[in-house]
């Protein structure tokens, strides 16, 4: 899995060269018989409540495999969660993307707290005392499942409760209550409500939502109070969900339960954004992985499947799909690594890379993920009806597949978040056509289309929320044109020839070109053995 010529290329790009021989360890780690063993387990043996124990006392325990308890111990002693905000090096948010980015293709559903955890720390900071207290044990490489008081425990896992019954997108529906408790010590507060997804519910500590008497706002609420009793979250049930099986996901309860201010009362949103934010990247990096993941298992199938006298991928219509899915994970790929640079950047104070991301992420979020599920329903088929049954691996990916796109801003609003960065912080897109600007020359179709991407940005800037029923164009256009630049500087030749030409370029592609085409109609001409060589790697026997 870290044999990925385009996930390297980019992460000696973004500065983590120095991060290769773990990547190669953890890729091959991914890869290993062992490790999917492990991950067949975690999804057929899904995590189980427990409510009471044997004398009728609530005891709200999940149950897990220990396949999971594994998947998570590697993710944590490889520094998935978050670890980086512990590392000074430069390039150490993109080293962690990277082997995020192999280590999710094992088993995507144990990436979940990993990746809250991974993104509480930014939020968490907005506090500095909590941070203090919490982030080197966030942050430390030790796994240590089971209720403890978080202050003694060797490392912590974070998640998050934004949604409640009546919204997950308008958080502002919130009605869970926080009541000042002087009590409980500085900061403290009292939380009565619910959550109607909370995820991973048997994370030490989670970044809630509650309005308090000066609006809404942001807590910290641990699981286990510092005196060592249970804070009062009651598990109601776990959810029975399409795809993210092996992980838990909960409906809670809060009954006055202990949690602690972060930031500034009445600023609930502006503090969790920094955590959405960090996720955001998650669900790029995890769904180029899935990308990937599709695309070479579905390259090895028919470069050894025989059909009608030859292998598959003898057929020019079948090269065409492979070739497709191919340019489609390459550039996910690039745009996620490039994301992650940009995350490092901005993390030790590069304004310009802040900037970049604030626009770049939300509409790479949006692309990247509604493409995710296409590449898969088309990478199951390549492999006929055997694509359809467990054993392939492929039905777990296609159930997990449209996830990353609902988690922290469906699709809508994040393109409607393109649309407020481009009306609210100009400097956001100067950043991205300056990126992109620095492919000019390179491709005819890049200049036209980045000509044209320049007018629709300024025109959606000055239309503001009018422009909504635009917003998915704009941040769908947006991503592409981005991918077609980072491709015209990075990749080979022919790789960055196609996409121009199957997704910038109606002409050539015949009046086909761009959003909502089926994979497997790119234009004739094109190079194709100099695409199909970036998935040509083995995954079978
Ligand atoms: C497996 C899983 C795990 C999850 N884990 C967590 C978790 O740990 N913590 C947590 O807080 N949440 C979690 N969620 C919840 C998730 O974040 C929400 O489901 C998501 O934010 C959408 O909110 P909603 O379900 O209330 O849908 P709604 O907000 O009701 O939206 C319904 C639809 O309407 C669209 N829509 C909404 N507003 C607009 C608008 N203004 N214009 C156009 N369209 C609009 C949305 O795009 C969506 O398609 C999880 C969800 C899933 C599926």
């Amino acid at each position: 899995m870290a044999a990925d010529a385009a996930l390297l290329d980019a992460v000696q790009r973004e500065g983590a060269g120095w991060s290769l021989p773990e990547l190669h360890e953890l890729g091959a780690l991914a890869g290993s018989a062992g490790t999917q063993e492990l991950a067949r387990l975690a999804n057929v043996y899904p995590p189980v409540l427990r409510t009471h124990d044997a004398r009728g006392h609530q005891i709200d325990e999940v149950d897990f495999h220990p396949a999971w308890h594994e998947l998570m111990a590697t993710a944590v002693r490889h520094g998935l969660h978050a670890a980086p905000w512990a590392d000074d090096r430069p390039g150490a948010h993109v080293a962690r993307a990277a082997r995020f980015f192999v280590w999710t293709q094992a088993e995507a559903g144990h990436g979940c707290p990993i990746s809250m955890t991974y993104a509480s720390v930014p939020a968490l900071r907005h506090q500095p005392a909590l941070a203090a207290r919490y982030e080197p044990l966030l942050a430390s490489g030790a796994y240590q499942p089971g209720l403890a008081v978080p202050d003694g425990k060797a490392g912590l896992l974070a998640g998050m409760g934004m949604t409640e019954k009546q919204g997950g997108s308008d958080v502002r529906a919130n009605t869970t209550r926080a009541v000042p408790d002087p009590a409980s010590g500085p900061g403290g507060y009292r939380l009565t409500g619910h959550k109607w997804f909370c995820s991973a519910p048997m994370c030490d500590l989670f970044l809630v939502l509650a309005q308090a008497p000066e609006g809404l706002s942001c807590f910290l609420l641990p699981r286990v109070r510092p005196d060592g009793t249970r804070n009062e979250m009651r598990i109601q049930r776990l959810k029975d969900k399409l795809g993210n099986r092996s992980n838990a996901s909960a409906e809670v309860e809060y009954d006055g339960a202990l949690a602690w201010l972060v930031g500034e009362p009445g600023r609930g949103i502006p503090t969790i954004i920094e955590m959405v934010s960090a996720t955001r990247l998650d669900c790029v990096l995890g769904s180029a992985a899935q990308l990937r993941l599709g695309c070479v298992t579905a390259a090895d199938y028919v470069a050894q499947r025989q059909a009608f006298g030859s292998r598959l991928i003898d057929y020019p219509l079948m090269a065409s799909v492979i070739a497709d899915l191919t340019l489609e994970s390459e550039a996910a790929t690039m745009l996620a690594i490039r994301l992650a640079g940009a995350a490092d950047r901005a993390a030790r104070g590069d304004a310009a890379e802040a900037d970049f991301l604030r626009l770049a992420l939300p509409a790479a979020k949006f692309w990247v993920c509604k493409r995710t599920p296409m590449v898969t329903g088309e990478a199951l088929e390549c492999l006929g009806g055997n694509g359809y049954v467990e054993d392939s691996g492929l039905p777990r990916l296609y159930r997990d597949a449209p996830l990353n796109s609902i988690w922290e801003g469906s699709g809508n609003i994040t393109a409607l978040d393109v649309l407020r960065a481009l009306t609210r912080t100009p400097e956001a897109a100067e950043a991205v056509l300056a990126e992109i600007g620095q492919a000019a020359g390179a491709d005819r179709r890049l200049d036209q289309a980045a000509a044209r991407l320049t007018d629709d940005l300024a025109t959606a800037a000055k239309a503001g929320a009018e422009a909504g029923y635009q917003a998915r164009r704009v941040a769908g256009r947006l991503a592409v044109v981005l991918q077609a630049a980072l491709l015209a500087r990075h990749a080979p030749g022919p790789v960055a020839d196609a996409f121009c030409a199957s997704r910038l370029d109606p002409e050539a592609a015949g009046g086909l070109a761009g959003p909502g085409i089926p994979f497997g109609t790119l234009p004739e001409g094109l190079a194709l053995a100099g695409v199909l060589r970036r998935s040509s790697v083995p995954t079978s026997r």
